[in-house]
């Protein structure tokens, strides 16, 4: 169900140009999100921006917009840092969709895969660079990618990118880029470091908060069992069951345990696929990839490796293990209930955590109802047997899977499967693809057939295409001699 938000408010309303509005009511966004109505306006007019809100509230098209838009009219180029790989991906997913029809270049600059596509990409002079922390500085510290150019630049997710340590980075990349230069920072929570981070490296920014800090999906509803650890797994079985339509992402606290659920469900007939910090970065994206398009119904996670998913409907996200910090629950639950939709939580809690349940309640300002415990099923006395290499690869899809709930069609590619360190180099070569056209459909389970090779992403049209301001471009690429 989507919320009656912003009814008086139009895109044409926000100073964009008069191409760009048309190509937004071409891909589908015709009214802006609150965030986007907030600061679309301000930031076309080259402030510093700083955002308080969750994901899945339309932030990436609230920086995205106007970075495109004033990129044309003043040059330079674009820098988005993000936390993790999974949302470079996604953010130049965003901003292939609206940007590519005005010819905006995107590179993604991201760890886990070889540098060799990236430093080619980035020769090229893309417009916007989209990237994780650690590798930009790699690259920086290598003297291949200078930050010249940059006039503009959004750091999406700071508060996990402080998290997990990367504030040194966030200082040299800001200390690098030029004095005149638009900071864009988004952050679902403000803590002091946050705090003092803008203050140190943005002029006056102009502060918009979606909802109080903190404050968790309002449309998300919230439940609370308590349970001992060894009874979780029952819990689990009966949830899924009673939700057996619902598409669910289930976070588990450690890698290890999210490996062994994803195995434990496979072996109850679920097509579950999991993605940690031990997948590697195709097997990661492969797993994202086939849980947005319905291949598995249950994705299994990590906090790490969620972050920045952007999956429509994920109506279910169960917390297995309760997060390490209260700021994960906001983040976790932000999964479901996105784009105004509705979507449910539930929360397992050991009898010793009703202290971290607390903090929690302090910090999204609500109680958390805890149900009552439903009758669980008997014990599973037969531990699952152990998954080949493929299997595991695959998300799971041994013989168990061609079972009622199956639906694995990488059943049919096992014979395909090419060790893993491969499959990594080929996604390493490919991330240029993807982000000028790379289309992962025609990548299904490993090698394309001849026909689909043959239909594989296209190299630049010859007609060009024309950007925002109306000039011509050609192959998809500015002739400015950028
Ligand atoms: P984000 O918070 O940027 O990750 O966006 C969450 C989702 O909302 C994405 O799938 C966007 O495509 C979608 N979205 C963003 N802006 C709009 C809009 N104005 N109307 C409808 N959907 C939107």
């Amino acid at each position: 169900m989507k919320k009656k938000n912003e009814d008086r408010c139009k895109f044409s309303d926000l100073g964009i140009a008069e191409k760009f509005l048309d190509i937004l009511t071409e891909k589908g966004f015709t009214i802006p999100t609150p965030i986007q109505h907030q600061i679309i306006p301000g930031a076309l007019d080259g402030k510093d921006v700083v955002g308080i809100a969750q994901t899945g509230t339309g932030k990436t098209l609230a920086f995205g917009i106007p970075m495109i838009q004033n990129l044309a009219k003043n040059k330079g180029q674009g820098l988005v840092i993000v936390p993790t790989r999974e949302l470079a991906l996604q953010v130049a997913e965003a901003f292939q969709k609206v940007g590519k029809p005005l010819g905006v270049r995107s590179a993604v600059v991201i760890g886990g895969i070889s540098q060799h596509g990236q430093v080619k990409a980035l020769k090229k002079n893309p417009h916007v660079v989209i990237a994780t922390p650690g590798r930009l500085v790699d690259l920086m510290d290598q003297g291949i990618y200078k930050l010249d150019r940059v006039k503009i630049i959004t750091l999406d997710e700071a508060d996990r990118m402080l998290d997990v340590g990367f504030l040194p980075q966030i200082k040299k990349i800001l200390q690098t880029i030029q004095k005149e230069r638009q900071v864009m920072l988004f952050s679902a929570t403000m803590p002091k470091s946050i705090s003092k981070l803008a203050a140190e490296f943005m002029k006056i920014p102009l502060r918009i908060e979606i909802a109080p800090q903190g404050t968790s999906a309002e449309n998300v509803e919230q439940e609370v069992f308590v349970i001992r650890k060894n009874d979780k797994m029952r819990l689990l079985e009966s949830i899924l069951e009673q939700y057996s339509e619902d598409t669910t992402l289930i976070f588990s606290r450690t890698k290890h345990g999210a490996k062994r659920i994803a195995r434990n469900l496979r072996a109850m007939d679920h097509t579950a696929t999991e993605i940690h910090g031990n997948r590697t970065q195709a097997q990661r994206q492969k797993a994202l990839y086939g849980f947005t398009n319905g291949q598995f119904r249950i994705m299994v996670a990590t906090d790490i490796a969620a972050r920045g998913i952007d999956v429509q409907n994920i109506s279910l996200v169960i917390n297995y293990d309760l997060p390490d910090n209260s700021e994960d629950y906001v983040h976790r639950i932000g999964r479901t209930g996105r784009a105004g939709r509705y979507g449910k939580a539930i929360s397992f809690v050991a009898p010793t955590q009703s202290a971290d349940v607390k903090k929690i309640e302090r910090l999204i300002r609500k109680t958390l109802p805890v149900l009552a415990l439903p009758k669980l099923p008997g014990a599973r006395t037969k531990l699952p047997r152990r998954e080949t290499d493929a299997e595991r690869r695959a998300g799971g899809s041994g013989p168990r899977q061609r079972g009622r709930r199956s639906g694995n069609r990488n059943n049919r590619t096992h014979k395909h499967m090419k060790p893993q360190d491969k499959k990594a180099q080929e996604y390493g070569s490919n991330i240029s693809n993807f982000i000028t056209g790379y289309d992962p459909a025609k990548h299904q389970g490993g090698r394309m057939s001849k026909k689909k090779r043959g239909s594989g992403p296209r190299g630049p049209r010859k007609g060009g295409t024309r950007g925002i301001t109306g000039r011509k471009t050609h192959g998809g690429q500015r002739r400015s001699g950028r």
